[in-house]
This record gives C-alpha cells, structure tokens and sequence, in this order.
C-alpha cells in the first residue's frame, strides 16, 4: 500500500500534452486531457462474460444504428409481441422441451427398472437424472451484500419508489436494497420472482431530485411485467446451453497418456461441445434487439418520470464515475478518518467545468457505453432528446424529500465501511470499476 500522501487540494496548474505538446490545465482532483484526444478514451465497464460482450460488440456495429432509428420512430413503448420475440421464445421452448424430455425419460426408465428388475434402466434412469439436474432452470438468487431496507424504517425511501411504480402502473417492490457502488440495477430473484431495486449510496447521493426518480424509473421500468418474464424463461435456456457446452468440453486433466480413449474424450467432446456453444451464440443473435430495445424503453420511462433533462443527467454522471474512485482511492490511502461522503460531495460540487466537458466527450466518444448490453452513449442521448419530456411527472413534497435525505444519511456510515473493505479486497484483486444500470 502507498504511503505518500495523495495531493487533494484543488489548485490548477498547466501541464504539456504528450501526443501533441500543447499546453493542457491540470487539476489535482480531475484527469488531465486535451482537444487532441490524449486521455479522451471511449469508456465501458469492463465485464466477465467475454464470449457474449464478443458477439454483442459484434451485432451493435451491425445492427445499432437500424436499432436506433427504429427507436426514434418508435410510437408505443407499451410492450407487445413482434417476430423477434416469438421467435426467441420458440427457441428457449425448444431448449427447455429437451430438458422436460430428459425429466420424462428418467422417470420412464427407473420405473421400468424397479418393475422389470432390470437394473441397468435404472443406472440410465440415474444419468438421466443427472442431467436434469445439469440443465434445469436455475432461479436467479438474491446475493445480499448491501443493506435491505424495512419498508417501516425507511418509509420515504420506498415512498419515492412507490410512487413510481403506481405511476408506471406495476407492482410495488419487494425489497430496495442500499449498496456501496457506482451504480443501480432491478433483479427479480427465487422461485416466486420478488422484485428488487438496488440503488449505489454513492451514485444515489449526487443525483439531483429529478435525476433520483429518473433513475428509480429506469430500474423500475425493467420489470415491465412480460418483458422480465419472457427474460427469465429465455435467459434460463440460454445458461442451460452454456452448462452443456462447458460439461462437453472437459478441461484439461494432466493426463499425459495419449491412447484412444484420451482422443475421444479430449476432441470428440469438445467438437460436440461446439453444438450447444454455436446454439448460445445464435440465441444471442435473436436476443440482442430485444435486450437493447429494453434499455431504450427503460431510458424513455425514466424520461417521462424524471423529465429528459433529468435522464441525461443521469448518464452524465455514471460516465464521471472517475470522480468517486479517485474520492474513494484518496480518502482510503491517505488514511482519513470521519465520514467519506462528505469530501466526496465537496468534489462533486467543485467539479469544473472542463471536467464535465471531459465528461460530456467520452460519452459521445465512439465505443463508449456504460456496459456491454447498453447501446452507445452517443445514441442513447439522441434517443432521450428526440422524445423529449419537459420536466418531471411524479411529484414528491420537500417533506418526504427532506426524509428521504435523512434516511440516505443514516446510511452513509454503514455504506462507508463496506465501502472501504471492499475497496482493500480490489486493490488486492482487480482495479476494474463496473457500471451498469
Ligand atoms: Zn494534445
Ligand atoms: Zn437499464
């Protein structure tokens, strides 16, 4: 760990461009750039799932623009079933009937067995059954590392969230989950598929009052009721393919034995394991508009609840993400005490200029989007501006907004611990940054 003080003051001084010589301001809290283009780099939090960022990548080059024009031109942004659609879910049914066929077939066999005393149905029963277990569904879990909020407790908090929702006319959630990122996301988890909205302390914290509803409504908005339903059930085929891609293609096992047994097992399988793989591939080719088009949507609703200013804002903020990492880096390796989101709102409100300009050009900048299953920023901003809203449909009183700040300050402290070790176990592990709503 550094033990040199990191500068926080907020001087400017002036330093020389690398890439052209020119001479930049520079501003100890914020990145250094130029007209150049020197540190202007299209931004996209990093991700894990590679081989379906590969193909999304791929398909937004092809299909992103056509996408986008169809969204202008949009007229309804109620849901409804299109070819695409239908087809995606003949696909998944297709998928889950192997996975029911299978089911079937295990019962047949070990029942057969036990009446015939014919064994060996039963051991085929028993690998049928295995996989079953491989390929069934899984409903997605709720993994809890933030702070889940009684709805006595933090009244205004689910007020706001409620009142969105009416206004969207879906269900009220079940859970609203306060967490220590950058970030906000909507899950619907276990077998009854409860709805939950996770919302980032420090991304939460700035937004202004229109840009907290806008971006509730855009988490909301993801659970547009057949469009999480059709998800779930289309998302699960899509995983069940992965699992049999990866049990057919068996990892290296040391063996140095180079008999026939080995052939088969090494490179029959891992041809066979290629059918599922291509299959996932193709099913994210059908699910890539879809998937896009409901971030589209999710960004529209935002906009009618929280005004299109708001909406913008919003993104404004996520692509300046950098402000809260250098805020958090400072405050832990510098060693401060007292509570962080303080210094971390001083910043935010010293902000320059320059700085938001910087900001402003990244998420313009070609390849930029705040997550591979995003369309680009520079579309999503002409998306927002072509239906404009003007302001903000919901309205709160300054009573409840007044509560809802207290209760977000009752959880800075919390927020901040898990904050901070989570930070220590990053620089340990990865200094990757993910963003995502
Ligand atoms: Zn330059
Ligand atoms: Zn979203």
């Amino acid at each position: 760990m550094l033990t040199q003080e990191i500068p926080g003051n907020t001087s400017e001084s002036v330093e020389i461009c690398p890439a052209c010589g020119s001479q930049v301001p520079r501003h100890a809290n914020f990145r250094s750039w130029c007209e150049c283009g020197w540190n202007l780099e299209p931004f996209e939090s990093m991700t894990s799932d590679t081989r379906f960022a590969a193909v999304y990548h791929k398909l937004g080059r092809k299909l992103g623009t056509k996408l986008l024009l169809d969204m202008m031109n949009e007229k309804s942004f109620k849901p409804r079933l299109t070819t695409n659609k239908f087809i995606v879910f003949l696909f998944a049914s297709l998928i889950h009937l192997i996975t029911v066929s299978l089911a079937v077939s295990c019962c047949v066999l070990i029942v057969n067995g036990i009446h015939s005393h014919y064994y060996f149905y039963v051991l085929l029963g028993a690998i049928a059954a295995l996989a079953v277990w491989f390929s069934a569904p899984r409903f997605p879990k709720l993994s809890l590392d933030g702070v889940r909020l009684s709805r006595e407790q933090y009244s205004a908090l689910y007020g706001l969230v409620d009142e969105i929702s009416d206004y969207m006319k879906l269900p009220r959630i079940d859970g609203l989950i306060i967490d220590h990122r950058f970030n906000a996301s909507y899950l619907q988890a276990g077998w009854r598929m409860k709805r939950y909205v996770t919302l980032g302390l420090p991304l939460f914290s700035i937004l202004s009052r229109e840009e907290k509803v806008a971006l509730v409504g855009h988490e909301i908005a993801h659970g547009v009721n057949r469009d999480i339903l059709s998800g779930f059930y289309t998302l699960s085929a899509y995983h069940t393919l992965l699992r049999w891609s990866d049990l057919l293609d068996p990892q290296d096992s040391g063996i140095t034995e180079r008999n026939l047994a080995y052939f088969v097992s090494k490179h029959v399988l891992k041809l066979l394991s290629y059918v599922p793989w291509l299959l996932a591939n193709l099913f994210i080719y059908l699910q890539f508009y879809e998937s896009q088009k409901r971030e589209y949507l999710a960004d529209y609703k935002a906009a009618e609840v929280g005004g299109t200013d708001a909406a913008i804002g919003v993104g404004e903020k996520l692509y300046g993400w950098r402000t809260f990492a250098t805020a958090l880096h400072r405050y832990v390796m510098n060693r401060q005490t007292g509570n962080f989101f303080e210094s971390y709102k001083e910043m935010i409100n010293a902000m320059p200029d320059r700085e938001r300009e910087r900001i402003r050009r990244v998420e313009l900048l070609e390849g930029s989007r705040l997550h591979f299953t995003h369309p680009p920023g520079a579309y999503r901003l002409q998306f927002l501006r072509h239906h404009f809203h003007a302001g903000s449909s919901v309205s709160v009183t300054d009573e409840h907004w007044a509560k809802l700040e207290e209760e977000l300050k009752e959880l800075e402290p919390r927020i901040q611990t898990k904050m901070i070790v989570d930070f220590q176990d990053d620089l340990v592990h990865t200094t990757d940054f993910q963003v995502y709503t």
